[in-house]
Protein backbone atom coordinates (compact mmCIF):
# COMPACT_ATOMS: atom_id res chain seq x y z
CA UNK A 1 0.00 0.00 0.00
CA UNK A 2 2.58 2.51 1.28
CA UNK A 3 5.70 0.94 -0.10
CA UNK A 4 8.24 2.80 2.02
CA UNK A 5 6.34 2.82 5.34
CA UNK A 6 8.17 -0.30 6.94
CA UNK A 7 11.50 0.83 6.11
CA UNK A 8 10.31 4.44 7.46
CA UNK A 9 9.62 2.96 10.68
CA UNK A 10 12.61 0.99 11.23
CA UNK A 11 14.37 3.73 10.27
CA UNK A 12 12.89 6.12 13.13
CA UNK A 13 13.40 3.25 15.56
CA UNK A 14 17.26 2.68 14.96
CA UNK A 15 17.62 6.58 14.68
CA UNK A 16 15.43 6.47 18.53
CA UNK A 17 17.16 3.67 19.98
CA UNK A 18 20.84 4.83 19.25
CA UNK A 19 20.95 8.94 18.72
CA UNK A 20 19.87 11.20 21.43
CA UNK A 21 18.21 14.29 20.05
CA UNK A 22 19.58 17.68 20.19
CA UNK A 23 17.71 19.05 23.12
CA UNK A 24 18.42 16.37 25.18
CA UNK A 25 22.41 16.49 24.39
CA UNK A 26 21.93 19.80 24.64
CA UNK A 27 20.64 19.54 28.23
CA UNK A 28 23.44 17.27 28.98
CA UNK A 29 26.18 19.19 27.72
CA UNK A 30 24.89 22.05 30.08
CA UNK A 31 24.76 19.31 33.26
CA UNK A 32 28.46 18.28 31.85
CA UNK A 33 29.41 21.90 32.02
CA UNK A 34 28.80 22.73 35.55
CA UNK A 35 30.31 19.63 37.13
CA UNK A 36 33.45 19.56 38.11
CA UNK A 37 34.95 16.70 36.19
CA UNK A 38 37.32 15.20 38.97
CA UNK A 39 34.15 14.60 41.15
CA UNK A 40 31.92 11.25 41.13
CA UNK A 41 29.39 13.24 39.25
CA UNK A 42 31.65 14.20 36.92
CA UNK A 43 33.37 11.26 36.02
CA UNK A 44 29.47 9.96 35.59
CA UNK A 45 28.78 12.98 33.38
CA UNK A 46 31.72 12.13 31.23
CA UNK A 47 31.12 8.53 30.76
CA UNK A 48 27.42 9.09 30.20
CA UNK A 49 28.79 12.09 26.96
CA UNK A 50 31.31 9.33 25.84
CA UNK A 51 28.90 6.94 25.83
CA UNK A 52 25.92 9.26 24.65
CA UNK A 53 28.52 9.93 21.77
CA UNK A 54 29.74 6.43 21.00
CA UNK A 55 26.34 5.35 20.37
CA UNK A 56 25.76 7.52 17.60
CA UNK A 57 29.29 6.91 15.84
CA UNK A 58 28.52 3.07 15.56
CA UNK A 59 24.57 3.00 15.85
CA UNK A 60 24.38 0.88 18.58
CA UNK A 61 21.66 1.16 21.76
CA UNK A 62 22.46 4.19 23.64
CA UNK A 63 21.25 1.71 26.57
CA UNK A 64 20.78 -1.88 26.53
CA UNK A 65 17.52 -1.31 27.73
CA UNK A 66 15.82 -0.06 24.72
CA UNK A 67 12.18 0.15 27.09
CA UNK A 68 8.75 -0.21 25.76
CA UNK A 69 8.24 0.86 22.18
CA UNK A 70 5.73 3.34 22.16
CA UNK A 71 4.19 5.34 19.07
CA UNK A 72 1.93 8.00 18.80
CA UNK A 73 0.75 8.05 15.27
CA UNK A 74 -1.23 10.71 13.50
CA UNK A 75 -3.11 9.90 10.36
CA UNK A 76 -5.10 11.39 7.45
CA UNK A 77 -9.18 11.02 7.48
CA UNK A 78 -9.61 7.67 6.30
CA UNK A 79 -5.95 6.05 6.20
CA UNK A 80 -6.03 2.19 6.78
CA UNK A 81 -4.62 1.99 10.39
CA UNK A 82 -5.06 -1.70 10.87
CA UNK A 83 -2.61 -2.00 8.14
CA UNK A 84 -0.38 0.31 9.52
CA UNK A 85 -0.53 -1.07 12.66
CA UNK A 86 0.43 -4.28 11.31
CA UNK A 87 3.76 -2.46 9.70
CA UNK A 88 4.60 -1.29 12.69
CA UNK A 89 4.74 -4.37 14.70
CA UNK A 90 6.88 -6.05 11.74
CA UNK A 91 9.23 -2.89 11.78
CA UNK A 92 9.72 -3.60 15.84
CA UNK A 93 10.51 -7.31 15.23
CA UNK A 94 12.99 -5.98 12.27
CA UNK A 95 14.81 -3.32 14.64
CA UNK A 96 15.00 -6.37 16.96
CA UNK A 97 16.96 -8.49 14.82
CA UNK A 98 18.96 -5.97 13.84
CA UNK A 99 20.20 -5.41 17.37
CA UNK A 100 18.25 -1.90 17.65
CA UNK A 101 16.08 -3.37 20.00
CA UNK A 102 16.50 -5.41 22.83
CA UNK A 103 13.90 -9.02 23.33
CA UNK A 104 12.08 -7.07 26.14
CA UNK A 105 7.97 -8.22 25.55
CA UNK A 106 8.14 -11.61 28.33
CA UNK A 107 4.71 -13.21 28.95
CA UNK A 108 3.65 -11.46 31.85
CA UNK A 109 2.22 -15.03 33.63
CA UNK A 110 5.50 -16.97 32.88
CA UNK A 111 8.21 -14.78 32.44
CA UNK A 112 8.89 -16.24 28.77
CA UNK A 113 10.52 -13.91 26.57
CA UNK A 114 8.86 -13.62 23.15
CA UNK A 115 12.10 -12.72 21.54
CA UNK A 116 10.72 -9.71 18.49
CA UNK A 117 9.39 -7.17 20.91
CA UNK A 118 5.74 -8.63 20.50
CA UNK A 119 3.06 -9.67 22.63
CA UNK A 120 -0.42 -8.32 24.03
CA UNK A 121 -0.02 -4.96 24.75
CA UNK A 122 3.94 -4.12 23.18
CA UNK A 123 4.10 -2.51 21.61
CA UNK A 124 1.96 0.43 22.56
CA UNK A 125 0.61 2.02 19.55
CA UNK A 126 -1.94 5.02 19.56
CA UNK A 127 -4.10 6.68 16.47
CA UNK A 128 -5.43 9.71 15.93
CA UNK A 129 -6.82 11.49 12.64
CA UNK A 130 -6.05 14.37 11.76
CA UNK A 131 -6.91 17.02 8.71
CA UNK A 132 -3.55 17.36 7.40
CA UNK A 133 -2.99 15.42 4.70
CA UNK A 134 -0.01 13.49 6.14
CA UNK A 135 1.21 10.81 8.76
CA UNK A 136 3.22 11.69 11.77
CA UNK A 137 4.79 9.16 13.56
CA UNK A 138 6.41 9.61 17.33
CA UNK A 139 8.31 7.29 19.29
CA UNK A 140 9.38 7.10 22.68
CA UNK A 141 11.47 4.35 24.10
CA UNK A 142 11.29 4.74 27.87
CA UNK A 143 13.27 1.76 29.96
CA UNK A 144 12.10 -0.13 32.87
CA UNK A 145 14.19 1.61 35.56
CA UNK A 146 13.19 4.92 35.31
CA UNK A 147 9.56 4.07 34.30
CA UNK A 148 9.62 1.51 38.09
CA UNK A 149 10.45 5.50 39.53
CA UNK A 150 6.96 6.78 37.99
CA UNK A 151 4.70 8.11 40.81
CA UNK A 152 1.04 8.71 41.23
CA UNK A 153 -0.58 11.29 44.44
CA UNK A 154 -3.70 11.42 45.47
CA UNK A 155 -4.50 14.79 46.85
CA UNK A 156 -4.09 15.83 49.84
CA UNK A 157 -1.35 13.09 50.86
CA UNK A 158 1.09 13.71 53.60
CA UNK A 159 4.51 13.68 52.35
CA UNK A 160 8.00 12.34 53.47
CA UNK A 161 9.84 16.14 54.20
CA UNK A 162 7.72 17.92 52.73
CA UNK A 163 4.44 17.55 54.77
CA UNK A 164 1.10 18.23 53.55
CA UNK A 165 0.43 18.42 50.03
CA UNK A 166 -3.17 20.27 48.87
CA UNK A 167 -4.99 20.36 46.16
CA UNK A 168 -3.69 23.15 44.76
CA UNK A 169 -0.60 23.57 42.40
CA UNK A 170 1.95 23.90 45.66
CA UNK A 171 0.41 20.55 46.79
CA UNK A 172 1.56 19.73 43.06
CA UNK A 173 4.54 21.23 43.28
CA UNK A 174 5.53 19.30 46.55
CA UNK A 175 4.87 16.04 44.69
CA UNK A 176 7.04 16.65 41.46
CA UNK A 177 9.82 17.15 44.35
CA UNK A 178 8.87 14.23 46.39
CA UNK A 179 9.00 12.09 43.31
CA UNK A 180 12.07 13.82 41.98
CA UNK A 181 14.01 13.30 45.23
CA UNK A 182 12.28 9.28 45.79
CA UNK A 183 13.88 8.77 42.30
CA UNK A 184 17.13 9.22 43.68
CA UNK A 185 19.86 7.26 40.93
CA UNK A 186 17.35 4.61 40.50
CA UNK A 187 16.04 5.95 37.20
CA UNK A 188 19.40 6.93 35.66
CA UNK A 189 19.47 10.65 36.76
CA UNK A 190 19.80 13.13 35.85
CA UNK A 191 16.23 12.81 34.27
CA UNK A 192 13.02 14.80 33.01
CA UNK A 193 9.42 14.56 34.46
CA UNK A 194 6.26 14.40 32.30
CA UNK A 195 3.58 15.42 34.85
CA UNK A 196 -0.51 15.38 34.32
CA UNK A 197 -2.19 17.48 37.08
CA UNK A 198 -5.91 15.91 37.79
CA UNK A 199 -7.51 13.16 34.92
CA UNK A 200 -7.99 9.69 36.31
CA UNK A 201 -5.19 6.96 37.56
CA UNK A 202 -5.44 6.21 33.93
CA UNK A 203 -5.73 9.24 31.78
CA UNK A 204 -3.28 10.93 34.04
CA UNK A 205 -0.13 8.23 33.43
CA UNK A 206 -1.03 8.31 29.66
CA UNK A 207 -0.71 12.39 29.66
CA UNK A 208 2.43 12.53 31.60
CA UNK A 209 4.02 10.00 29.68
CA UNK A 210 2.67 12.41 26.59
CA UNK A 211 4.68 15.43 28.34
CA UNK A 212 7.73 13.82 27.26
CA UNK A 213 7.42 14.12 23.78
CA UNK A 214 7.88 18.16 24.48
CA UNK A 215 10.97 19.07 23.99
CA UNK A 216 12.94 20.44 27.41
CA UNK A 217 13.80 23.85 25.44
CA UNK A 218 9.79 24.64 25.02
CA UNK A 219 7.57 26.54 26.72
CA UNK A 220 3.91 25.71 28.19
CA UNK A 221 1.37 27.88 26.65
CA UNK A 222 -0.27 28.36 30.65
CA UNK A 223 1.65 30.52 32.37
CA UNK A 224 0.97 29.11 35.65
CA UNK A 225 2.29 25.90 34.36
CA UNK A 226 4.89 27.42 33.13
CA UNK A 227 5.77 29.03 35.72
CA UNK A 228 5.56 25.78 38.05
CA UNK A 229 8.03 23.94 35.50
CA UNK A 230 10.66 26.59 35.96
CA UNK A 231 10.50 26.57 39.76
CA UNK A 232 10.72 23.07 39.53
CA UNK A 233 13.60 23.27 37.81
CA UNK A 234 15.18 25.53 39.69
CA UNK A 235 14.31 24.03 43.21
CA UNK A 236 15.22 19.74 41.69
CA UNK A 237 19.01 20.80 41.14
CA UNK A 238 19.28 21.95 44.77
CA UNK A 239 18.29 18.68 46.23
CA UNK A 240 21.98 17.72 45.54
CA UNK A 241 20.82 14.25 44.07
CA UNK A 242 23.03 14.45 41.08
CA UNK A 243 23.71 11.98 38.45
CA UNK A 244 23.20 8.67 39.10
CA UNK A 245 22.21 9.77 42.65
CA UNK A 246 25.91 10.10 43.39
CA UNK A 247 25.72 13.75 44.71
CA UNK A 248 26.02 16.10 42.18
CA UNK A 249 24.54 19.93 41.03
CA UNK A 250 22.16 18.47 38.33
CA UNK A 251 19.33 15.82 39.41
CA UNK A 252 16.66 17.13 36.69
CA UNK A 253 16.72 18.23 32.69
CA UNK A 254 13.15 19.07 32.17
CA UNK A 255 9.51 19.18 33.79
CA UNK A 256 7.11 19.38 31.53
CA UNK A 257 3.47 19.92 33.51
CA UNK A 258 -0.26 19.02 31.77
CA UNK A 259 -3.51 19.20 32.79
CA UNK A 260 -6.51 17.63 32.55
CA UNK A 261 -10.01 18.09 34.17
CA UNK A 262 -10.68 15.40 36.64
CA UNK A 263 -14.05 13.90 39.01
CA UNK A 264 -14.65 16.51 42.25
CA UNK A 265 -13.90 13.99 44.20
CA UNK A 266 -10.20 13.18 42.73
CA UNK A 267 -7.12 14.68 42.62
CA UNK A 268 -4.49 12.94 40.82
CA UNK A 269 -0.79 13.61 40.13
CA UNK A 270 0.88 11.79 37.63
CA UNK A 271 4.52 11.89 37.28
CA UNK A 272 6.71 9.92 34.48
CA UNK A 273 10.33 9.91 34.95
CA UNK A 274 12.73 9.67 32.10
CA UNK A 275 16.29 9.06 32.20
CA UNK A 276 19.12 10.56 30.96
CA UNK A 277 18.86 8.28 28.16
CA UNK A 278 15.88 10.37 26.93
CA UNK A 279 15.37 8.99 23.35
CA UNK A 280 12.22 10.57 21.83
CA UNK A 281 12.29 11.38 18.34
CA UNK A 282 9.58 11.52 15.14
CA UNK A 283 8.76 11.33 11.77
CA UNK A 284 6.37 12.81 8.85
CA UNK A 285 5.60 10.62 6.15
CA UNK A 286 4.06 11.20 2.50
CA UNK A 287 0.80 9.36 2.39
CA UNK A 288 1.01 7.94 -0.86
CA UNK A 289 4.68 6.29 -0.61
CA UNK A 290 5.10 6.00 3.46
CA UNK A 291 8.88 8.15 2.64
CA UNK A 292 10.13 9.96 5.25
CA UNK A 293 9.24 13.67 4.32
CA UNK A 294 11.14 15.29 7.58
CA UNK A 295 11.95 14.76 11.45
CA UNK A 296 10.90 15.80 14.17
CA UNK A 297 13.36 17.17 17.46
CA UNK A 298 16.24 17.08 15.06
CA UNK A 299 17.31 18.68 11.40
CA UNK A 300 16.70 16.01 9.16
CA UNK A 301 19.89 13.40 9.12
CA UNK A 302 22.37 15.91 9.78
CA UNK A 303 25.16 14.46 12.02
CA UNK A 304 24.30 15.00 16.19
CA UNK A 305 27.39 17.32 17.70
CA UNK A 306 29.52 15.15 19.80
CA UNK A 307 29.16 15.96 23.10
CA UNK A 308 33.03 15.95 23.57
CA UNK A 309 35.70 16.19 21.80
CA UNK A 310 37.82 13.25 19.94
CA UNK A 311 41.19 12.56 22.07
CA UNK A 312 38.11 13.00 25.35
CA UNK A 313 36.03 10.37 23.67
CA UNK A 314 39.71 8.59 22.66
CA UNK A 315 40.69 8.67 26.31
CA UNK A 316 38.14 6.54 27.53
CA UNK A 317 37.39 6.69 31.72
CA UNK A 318 38.67 9.71 33.18
CA UNK A 319 40.70 8.87 35.83
CA UNK A 320 42.18 10.56 38.48
CA UNK A 321 45.03 8.06 39.98
CA UNK A 322 42.88 7.45 42.25
CA UNK A 323 41.38 4.31 41.18
CA UNK A 324 41.69 0.95 42.71
CA UNK A 325 42.49 -2.47 40.25
CA UNK A 326 40.62 -5.07 41.23
CA UNK A 327 41.33 -8.50 39.43
CA UNK A 328 38.48 -11.24 39.51
CA UNK A 329 38.55 -14.10 41.45
CA UNK A 330 38.96 -10.86 44.28
CA UNK A 331 40.69 -12.44 48.11
CA UNK A 332 38.29 -11.13 50.63
CA UNK A 333 40.94 -8.98 52.41
CA UNK A 334 41.03 -6.36 48.82
CA UNK A 335 37.52 -6.25 49.09
CA UNK A 336 37.28 -5.49 53.26
CA UNK A 337 39.92 -2.81 52.36
CA UNK A 338 37.48 -0.65 50.23
CA UNK A 339 35.29 2.12 51.51
CA UNK A 340 32.28 3.93 50.03
CA UNK A 341 32.98 6.70 47.33
CA UNK A 342 36.58 4.19 46.09
CA UNK A 343 36.65 4.48 42.47
CA UNK A 344 37.69 0.91 41.19
CA UNK A 345 38.53 -0.62 37.65
CA UNK A 346 37.84 -4.47 37.37
CA UNK A 347 39.49 -7.34 35.28
CA UNK A 348 38.68 -10.76 34.90
CA UNK A 349 35.69 -12.99 34.28
CA UNK A 350 32.64 -11.79 35.56
CA UNK A 351 29.05 -12.98 34.93
CA UNK A 352 25.65 -11.77 34.50
CA UNK A 353 22.36 -12.10 36.36
CA UNK A 354 19.02 -10.55 36.71
CA UNK A 355 15.97 -11.65 38.17
CA UNK A 356 15.62 -15.03 36.68
CA UNK A 357 19.21 -15.70 37.47
CA UNK A 358 18.64 -14.48 40.94
CA UNK A 359 15.59 -16.52 41.56
CA UNK A 360 17.49 -19.81 40.15
CA UNK A 361 20.10 -19.64 42.48
CA UNK A 362 18.24 -19.86 45.48
CA UNK A 363 16.67 -23.21 43.98
CA UNK A 364 19.88 -24.70 42.11
CA UNK A 365 23.27 -25.17 41.90
CA UNK A 366 25.02 -22.38 40.11
CA UNK A 367 26.23 -23.41 37.07
CA UNK A 368 29.69 -22.13 37.20
CA UNK A 369 32.11 -21.39 40.00
CA UNK A 370 31.61 -17.91 41.61
CA UNK A 371 34.04 -17.76 44.94
CA UNK A 372 35.46 -14.51 44.45
CA UNK A 373 33.48 -13.62 41.45
CA UNK A 374 31.82 -10.81 40.50
CA UNK A 375 28.34 -10.79 39.31
CA UNK A 376 26.49 -8.05 37.27
CA UNK A 377 23.49 -6.75 37.60
CA UNK A 378 22.91 -6.55 33.59
CA UNK A 379 20.48 -7.40 30.52
CA UNK A 380 22.58 -7.23 27.53
CA UNK A 381 21.81 -6.83 24.25
CA UNK A 382 23.89 -9.63 22.14
CA UNK A 383 23.71 -10.65 18.43
CA UNK A 384 24.99 -13.89 16.79
CA UNK A 385 28.69 -13.37 15.71
CA UNK A 386 30.32 -15.91 13.65
CA UNK A 387 33.89 -14.26 14.28
CA UNK A 388 33.59 -15.03 17.51
CA UNK A 389 35.03 -17.98 19.05
CA UNK A 390 32.10 -18.17 21.09
CA UNK A 391 29.16 -16.97 18.54
CA UNK A 392 28.29 -13.82 20.42
CA UNK A 393 29.03 -10.25 20.40
CA UNK A 394 27.85 -8.25 23.30
CA UNK A 395 26.62 -4.61 21.91
CA UNK A 396 24.92 -3.33 24.81
CA UNK A 397 25.99 -3.57 28.02
CA UNK A 398 25.23 -1.07 31.24
CA UNK A 399 23.62 -1.94 34.32
CA UNK A 400 20.23 -2.99 35.38
CA UNK A 401 18.38 -2.05 38.44
CA UNK A 402 19.86 -3.82 41.46
CA UNK A 403 16.82 -3.34 43.82
CA UNK A 404 15.37 -5.98 42.66
CA UNK A 405 17.58 -8.41 43.75
CA UNK A 406 17.26 -7.49 47.21
CA UNK A 407 15.33 -10.19 48.71
CA UNK A 408 17.84 -12.93 46.76
CA UNK A 409 21.04 -10.77 47.32
CA UNK A 410 22.76 -11.43 50.75
CA UNK A 411 21.84 -15.47 50.59
CA UNK A 412 23.60 -15.89 47.34
CA UNK A 413 26.44 -13.62 48.47
CA UNK A 414 26.80 -16.25 50.95
CA UNK A 415 25.87 -19.63 49.37
CA UNK A 416 28.26 -18.87 46.63
CA UNK A 417 31.14 -16.49 47.72
CA UNK A 418 30.29 -13.39 45.53
CA UNK A 419 32.68 -10.78 46.18
CA UNK A 420 31.73 -8.16 43.83
CA UNK A 421 28.33 -7.26 43.28
CA UNK A 422 27.87 -4.32 40.50
CA UNK A 423 24.67 -2.90 39.28
CA UNK A 424 22.92 0.35 39.15
CA UNK A 425 20.59 2.65 41.76
CA UNK A 426 21.93 0.28 45.22
CA UNK A 427 20.46 -2.22 47.52
CA UNK A 428 18.57 -2.11 51.00
CA UNK A 429 19.45 -2.64 54.25
CA UNK A 430 19.30 -6.89 54.09
CA UNK A 431 21.83 -6.54 51.21
CA UNK A 432 23.99 -4.11 53.38
CA UNK A 433 24.12 -6.33 55.72
CA UNK A 434 24.87 -9.36 54.01
CA UNK A 435 27.58 -7.47 52.74
CA UNK A 436 29.00 -7.00 55.98
CA UNK A 437 28.68 -10.67 56.94
CA UNK A 438 29.94 -12.11 53.65
CA UNK A 439 33.01 -9.85 53.01
CA UNK A 440 31.65 -8.33 49.47
CA UNK A 441 30.76 -4.45 48.03
CA UNK A 442 28.36 -3.81 45.65
CA UNK A 443 29.52 -1.46 43.07
CA UNK A 444 27.63 0.92 41.11
CA UNK A 445 28.07 1.23 37.88
CA UNK A 446 26.79 4.10 35.46
CA UNK A 447 23.26 3.39 34.64
CA UNK A 448 22.44 3.39 30.71
CA UNK A 449 26.18 3.59 29.24
CA UNK A 450 25.82 0.17 27.41
CA UNK A 451 28.04 1.04 24.42
CA UNK A 452 30.66 2.40 27.07
CA UNK A 453 30.61 -0.59 29.34
CA UNK A 454 30.38 -3.19 25.94
CA UNK A 455 33.86 -1.93 25.24
CA UNK A 456 34.97 -2.94 28.47
CA UNK A 457 33.85 -6.39 27.70
CA UNK A 458 36.83 -8.31 25.70
CA UNK A 459 35.33 -11.29 25.23
CA UNK A 460 32.22 -13.33 25.57
CA UNK A 461 33.60 -16.96 27.41
CA UNK A 462 30.42 -18.56 27.49
CA UNK A 463 26.85 -18.90 28.20
CA UNK A 464 24.13 -20.59 30.70
CA UNK A 465 20.56 -20.71 31.33
CA UNK A 466 19.47 -19.30 27.63
CA UNK A 467 15.92 -20.63 28.69
CA UNK A 468 15.45 -17.25 30.13
CA UNK A 469 15.97 -15.33 27.14
CA UNK A 470 19.13 -13.45 26.10
CA UNK A 471 18.53 -10.46 28.02
CA UNK A 472 17.86 -13.14 31.87
CA UNK A 473 20.45 -15.50 30.53
CA UNK A 474 23.58 -15.67 32.67
CA UNK A 475 26.35 -14.58 30.26
CA UNK A 476 29.99 -15.52 31.18
CA UNK A 477 32.24 -12.33 30.05
CA UNK A 478 35.97 -11.43 30.07
CA UNK A 479 36.11 -7.86 31.39
CA UNK A 480 39.29 -5.15 31.26
CA UNK A 481 39.19 -1.85 33.27
CA UNK A 482 35.90 -1.62 34.13
CA UNK A 483 35.03 1.46 36.01
CA UNK A 484 32.84 1.34 39.08
CA UNK A 485 32.12 3.13 42.54
CA UNK A 486 31.86 1.42 45.53
CA UNK A 487 28.45 2.79 46.95
CA UNK A 488 27.88 -0.13 49.94
CA UNK A 489 30.90 -1.45 51.51
CA UNK A 490 32.29 -4.49 53.48
CA UNK A 491 31.67 -2.39 56.66
CA UNK A 492 28.10 -1.42 56.49
CA UNK A 493 28.53 2.37 55.01
CA UNK A 494 26.31 3.07 52.15
CA UNK A 495 26.97 6.17 50.12
CA UNK A 496 22.90 5.42 49.25
CA UNK A 497 21.54 6.36 52.47
CA UNK A 498 23.50 9.41 52.85
CA UNK A 499 23.08 10.96 49.71
CA UNK A 500 18.98 10.13 50.80
CA UNK A 501 19.24 11.33 53.99
CA UNK A 502 21.41 14.70 52.61
CA UNK A 503 18.76 15.31 49.87
CA UNK A 504 15.94 14.82 52.03
CA UNK A 505 17.51 17.80 54.26
CA UNK A 506 17.51 19.85 51.18
CA UNK A 507 14.00 19.05 50.46
CA UNK A 508 12.81 19.67 53.82
CA UNK A 509 14.51 23.53 53.03
CA UNK A 510 12.40 23.58 49.81
CA UNK A 511 9.09 22.68 51.63
CA UNK A 512 8.78 26.43 53.11
CA UNK A 513 9.50 27.69 48.89
S1 LIG B 1 19.43 4.78 31.23
FE1 LIG B 1 18.89 3.63 33.08
S2 LIG B 1 16.72 4.00 33.49
FE2 LIG B 1 17.18 4.62 31.38
S3 LIG B 1 16.60 2.85 30.18
FE3 LIG B 1 18.80 2.71 30.60
S4 LIG B 1 19.00 1.49 32.47
FE4 LIG B 1 16.86 2.14 32.29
Amino acid sequence: MLPSFLDSVVQLIARTSTDLPPDVRKAMGIALAEEDRSTRAGQALNVIAQNIDQAASCEGPICQDTGMPTFEVKVPVGANQIWMKAQIREAVAEATRRGKLRPNSVDSITGENTGNNLGPGTPIIHFEQWERDAIEIKLILKGGGCENTNAQYALPAELDHLGRADRTLEGVRKCILHAVWKAQGKGCSPGAVGVCVGGDRTSGYLHAKEQLFRTLDDTNPDPRLAELEQRIMNEANTLTVGPMGFGGKTSLIGCKIGALNRLPASFFVSIAYDCWAFRRLGVVLDPTSGAIQSWLYREGTTPSVPLLKPEEIAAGFPASGREVRLTAPIPEEQIRALHVGDVVLISGPAFTGRDAVHSYLMKHDAPVDLRGGVLYHCGPVVVKDATEASGWRITAAGPTTSIREEPYQAEILERYGVRVVIGKGGMGAKTLAGLKQSGAVYLNAIGGAAQFYARCITKVTGVDLMEFGIPEAMWHLEVKDFPAIVTMDAHGNSLHKEIEEASGVQLEAAAGG
